[in-house]
């Protein structure tokens, strides 16, 4: 029998350091004292035979992040996670065996008609003051993190041509603009052949027109469109149209005299939207002018334990500093929205949530879907069984204090605090419609993706040591050393917040150093024609 893992279980109500005074990895790590079920932290998994300092044995072979069971579970009793059923046992679970997802029925989703609201409202948090960013302000109140000359266009059509135009614009143009960070095609596969005035159509163009005016671009675009699309430009920007067309920052393809001529309009634009860019400096500003928006992609059974908790201490601390910090992804947070109506400001706000949910389980259903079509195979592979895993997981990232606010699909976040912000889980789509709001991204991931946006830097966190040291120039922060002791969550949320800081004020990212970002995929509902 090996004792190589001969060490005391590790147990979040216990101390951390565990691990460190034993020399070794912890055999597993339970997240609730109720919990029957634990993943295993060693990378390479554990052999039959393993035990902790306890006696407790492992009966069979079982993979890193994937669950064991700590007591014989009964077929049909409710295998617990986080102290919530994830799921009940299909057949009987001895003690020390591989919990697969095979294993576990899928509960009953939360009945929405039978939420808690604002029952467990969190008492505020002291004020953290003092922290600030070097930001560049900008004549609509908001501060953007990048200096960085934004190309919106209103139609798929005219994406290769202001592509084209933006590769003149960086080499021939932009090196003369030493205080521009970047040039940026709002490029995307909406804007015609779409059905403009059904219900669905407000959440494209919302989030593009928000994207258009976005701190980062000084909240100013130039704008490319074609001319006989659906998606106008007036329907896109309203009032400052005629602004954008006085300024000569507003050019119609079908105006130019062809191709040479229209990439020479949008250069031209560039140049004088560029001369005012590169008079911006960056300023001090108070820490409650980050607008964070919070996401998940490749998560796995750590996820929950590591990198979303330390991130959710790192919201908490923005909250606390007076930033705007939001989480999304509702098929995430359905199988946790009885732990968050409770923490909903006011019943009115409670309720905002649960028709944000109401409205997803509609689309899904439209579409012959539910909730069980979310994990995907890598999510399986890092362990987690299904859906209600998943999301108790995911809604650690949300910290702890009181939601103040909840911003529909294609709504821009308004609220400082915490705030829900729906949008699909899909990586790059919700990315997509948070930018709408955010001038910050933090990503969590465990199977690990290279993800990244051009128009805000994309802070990636890894759930697991053994992926931030085989993506050692992709991910930032490693969360991985919370599972085995080598760090509290309280120690890696500080480094979050203070890393976050720093990219603010212009530190680069690794997803900014290799200029990763990623296409834009506005969430259309709607019907295409
Ligand atoms: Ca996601």
């Amino acid at each position: 029998m090996t004792v190589q893992k001969k060490c005391s279980a590790l147990v979040f109500d216990r101390p951390l350091t565990t691990a460190l005074e034993c020399g070794l990895i912890p055999l597993f790590v339970r997240v609730h004292e109720s919990d029957n079920v634990a993943i295993i932290v060693a990378p390479e998994g554990v052999a039959p035979g393993v035990h902790d300092a306890t006696g407790f044995a492992v009966r069979e072979s079982i993979p890193q992040s994937h669950k064991v069971a700590l007591a014989r579970i009964l077929s049909g009793e409710p295998v617990v996670r986080y102290g919530q059923t994830i799921g009940l046992a299909n057949r009987t679970l001895e003690a020390g065996s591989w919990v697969r997802e095979d294993d576990l029925s899928l509960p009953a989703a939360p009945n929405l008609d039978e939420m808690p609201l604002s029952t467990a409202v969190p008492a505020p948090l002291p004020a953290l003051d003092g922290y600030t960013f070097d930001g560049f302000k900008n004549a609509d109140g908001s501060v953007g993190t990048r200096n960085i000359l934004g190309i919106t266009t209103t139609v798929q059509c005219v994406a290769p041509t202001v592509d084209y135009a933006v590769r003149r614009i960086k080499a021939e143009v932009l090196p003369r603009f030493q205080n521009v960070d970047d040039v940026v095609a709002v490029t995307h596969g909406y804007g015609c052949g779409i059905a403009i005035n059904a219900p669905g159509a407000a959440i494209p163009i919302n989030t593009l027109k928000h994207i258009s005016t976005h701190a980062n671009f000084a909240a100013r675009p130039l704008v490319v469109s074609l001319g006989c699309e659906k998606l106008q430009p007036t329907r896109l920007f309203e009032s400052i149209l005629p602004v954008l067309t006085e300024e000569n920052t507003s050019i119609r393809l079908q105006d130019e005299r062809g191709f040479a001529a229209s990439v020479s309009a949008i250069m031209q634009a560039a140049e004088k939207r560029l001369t005012e860019l590169n008079r911006r400096r960056r300023e001090a500003v108070p820490a409650s002018h980050l607008s964070v928006g919070l996401q998940c992609g490749g998560s796995d059974a750590f996820s929950g334990v590591t990198c979303n908790p330390a991130l959710g201490f790192a919201v908490d601390l923005l909250v606390r500093a007076g930033a705007s910090v939001f989480f999304s992804e509702v098929t995430e947070v359905r199988d946790a929205i009885h732990l968050l109506t409770p923490r909903a400001i006011t019943p009115t706000v409670g309720r905002k949530l649960l028709a944000e949910m109401k409205w997803y389980d509609k689309y899904l259903a439209s579409g012959g879907a539910d909730r069980s079509a979310n994990p995907t195979p890598g999510n399986k592979r890092g362990g987690l069984a299904n859906i209600v895993e998943k999301a108790l997981g995911s809604v650690a990232k949300a910290g702890t204090t009181a939601i103040m606010d909840v911003a529909s699909q294609g709504q821009k976040v308004t609220s400082k605090g915490l705030v829900f912000a729906a949008t699909p889980a899909s990586d790059f789509i919700c990315g997509t419609q948070q930018l709408a709001s955010m001038n910050m991204h933090v990503f969590t991931t465990g199977e690990g993706s290279p993800y990244g946006l051009s128009l805000v830097p994309v802070v990636k966190v890894s759930s697991r040591t053994a992926l931030a040291e085989k993506w050692h120039d992709l991910i930032d922060v490693d969360a991985g050393r919370i599972a085995t002791g080598e760090a509290t969550i309280e120690q890696v949320g500080w480094e979050l917040f203070r890393f976050m800081l720093d990219v603010a004020s212009g530190r680069s990212t690794w997803a900014e150093h290799w200029g990763l970002g990623n296409a834009l995929v506005p969430f259309n509902p709607g019907p295409v024609t």
